[in-house]
């Protein structure tokens, strides 16, 4: 494509028109109609900063894990029992967001499979994100259809080789046939027609006659290939499968498809929990196998919906006949086996592995691995990687934060339309990604703490100071009358300023105001306007029209 540049009018103008490549200087001589304004080709024009932003996406699954080969051949050390065709001992994971739990998890997964494959042993990885497939109906619904999918996938294959053993029968009765010498059971004894013979449809590599009888065949003799008939028995199609006729192979088809049919398809919602189990258990069961089920973010499907999953999961093994469950639990909140029932707990965790954080150098790996092929060369100052992950690396180790404010960083070096990223674009990637997260947990809050902050941010934009629980009270309740809504009572309202100042969005500290006693100061820790933006963007806040008269009803209070 770009060849073709330098010379842009040659002989084809209006189709070099459209070529994406051409510089300022030759479009400026095209026709103003026809010629765009411009809007994308400066961006064009600037030497791309990024060879292949992908590898920076949090979708992206690395192929080298630098850090974590402790973690990883201990989880390769117990899952080898699955290619032994035991059954691994239950995995619980923990660590921190963005320490490589789910990389490494799926890392390990994918060795496993692809092994087992390699050595023909039955073993199926099922991986589940539970703050996804949040309740036990989702989760078990979803491993049953995809268990049926996969003994689907088998009754096929296996089908297909059931329906080439019939095929080889076949031919071995035709060859029969037009071998008088040659005698199978079942086979009705015909004289081979000689045009209804060699020259046609059967490749080479059928099983044929041998090569003695062959010799006493004339009209074998002839024919065009007498070197591939080297077998010096003809070997029963059957012989070594567990089949004694035709029919049994026809029958055992018919089953499998029969089987097929009865496989029925969990609806994602609907059916009494006890019914989606036996499903699933059953699709687990059809056939001989390791089975080993991964729950990411188990901790939500534990917050959410109790600990019934992982008991039904565990006590699984007792009552399966062909196969073998081993589950990962992979967490990252180290504390909740503490909300377990304590069998589930002992079941679950028969193995811990800890993932720490990462440190600061540690980092600086990572993010150098994934750089080479992100970047063009040249694009990153020296003192980029070093700085992202050393604000990584305050932000408890965490790897994704890396990989983030790298990308970032590039992407806001590569808008200002410079060549290389230097450590101003990374401390604005930092601001970008923090502002970004206080949009997300603003956007997110219930509506009775979206009331508060927004009582919180009415007196500071009216130049109130030191802002006590009082204050904001009075001008939530206005606030809550206004739209209808549930108003708390203050109490409540001093807890859900507490949450936002664990969240980080405002800031409250307790004073002494002497004889009047102890009182909470509440101000914002956020940009004002982008907050009260996405307070706004919520319909129901965004009803309140008028919020002056509130304010000012503090003083009437
Ligand atoms: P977790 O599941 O612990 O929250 P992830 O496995 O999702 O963390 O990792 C977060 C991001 O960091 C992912 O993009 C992952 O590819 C990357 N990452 C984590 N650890 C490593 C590592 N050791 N080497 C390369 N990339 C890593
Ligand atoms: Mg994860």
């Amino acid at each position: 494509m770009s060849d073709d540049n330098s010379e842009p009018r040659g002989g084809e103008e209006v189709d070099s028109d459209e070529s994406p490549g051409f510089s300022n200087l030759e479009r400026s001589d095209l026709d103003d109609e026809a010629s765009s304004q411009g809007l994308f080709d400066d961006l064009l024009s600037g030497e791309p900063i990024f060879e292949n932003k992908e590898v920076l996406r949090p979708s992206y699954t690395p192929h080298e894990l630098p850090h974590r080969s402790d973690q990883i051949n201990k989880m390769a050390t117990i899952l080898v029992a699955a290619l032994r065709g035991e059954t691994p001992s239950n995995i619980l994971i923990y660590g921190k967001t963005g320490t490589g739990k789910t990389a490494s998890a799926k890392f390990v997964s994918k060795e496993l499979e692809s092994t087992s494959q390699k050595y023909s042993v039955p073993c199926d990885v099922e991986y589940i994100n539970c703050e996804v497939t949040d309740t036990q109906y989702r989760v078990l619904a979803q491993l049953a259809n995809k268990f049926i999918e996969k003994n689907e996938a088998r009754i096929d294959d296996r089908v297909a080789e059931l329906e080439e053993l019939l095929e080889a029968l076949d031919e071995y009765a035709t060859d029969a046939e037009s071998d008088p010498e040659f005698d199978p059971a079942g086979a009705a004894p015909e004289d081979a027609v000689e045009s209804d013979g060699f020259g046609d449809t059967d490749g080479p590599e059928r099983a044929t006659a041998t090569t003695d009888e062959v010799a006493s065949t004339d009209e074998l003799a002839t024919g065009n290939e007498p070197e591939t008939v080297d077998e010096s028995s003809p070997v029963h199609p059957l012989e070594s499968t567990p089949f004694d006729s035709r029919g049994e192979v026809e029958t055992k088809i018919e089953d499998l498809e029969a089987d097929k049919e009865s496989f029925e398809e969990v609806p994602m919602t609907g059916w009494p929990t006890d019914r989606v189990y036996s499903v699933f258990f059953d699709a687990v069961d059809y056939d001989e196998r390791v089975v080993v089920i991964m729950l990411d973010e188990i901790d939500k499907l534990v917050e959410k919906s109790g600990d019934d999953t992982l008991y039904n999961l565990s006590r699984m093994n007792s009552e399966l006949e062909n196969s073998r469950v081993s589950i990962i639990g992979i967490s990252n909140d180290l504390k909740f086996t503490d909300f377990l029932d304590p069998r589930v707990k002992s079941s679950l965790g028969e193995e811990e592995i800890v993932f720490p954080p990462y440190d600061a150098n540690q980092l600086r790996d990572i993010l150098e691995h994934r750089s080479n092929v992100a970047f063009k060369p040249g694009a990153l100052s020296d003192d980029v990687i070093p700085l992202c992950a050393a604000f990584a690396a305050q932000e408890h180790g965490d790897a994704r934060r890396a990989l983030d404010l790298l990308r970032t960083a590039g992407e806001l070096a590569e808008r200002s339309q410079t060549e290389t990223i230097v450590e101003e674009h990374v401390r604005q990637a930092q601001d970008k990604i923090e502002l970004d997260r206080v949009v997300e947990v603003v956007r997110t809050l219930p509506t009775q703490s979206k009331l508060v902050l927004f009582a919180i941010i009415l007196l500071e934009k009216n130049g109130v100071h030191s802002i006590n629980t009082g204050e904001v009270f009075n001008i939530y309740k206005r606030l809550c009358e206004e739209i209808d809504a549930d108003v708390l009572t203050q109490r409540r309202v001093t807890d859900l300023i507490s949450e936002l100042d664990m969240l980080g969005i405002v800031n409250a500290v307790v004073v002494s105001k002497g004889r009047y006693g102890r009182t909470k100061e509440i101000s914002l820790s956020v940009p004002i306007d982008e907050t009260e933006a996405v307070l706004l963007s919520d319909s129901r806040l965004s009803d309140i029209d008028d919020v002056q008269p509130f304010v000012q009803a503090r003083f009437e209070n």
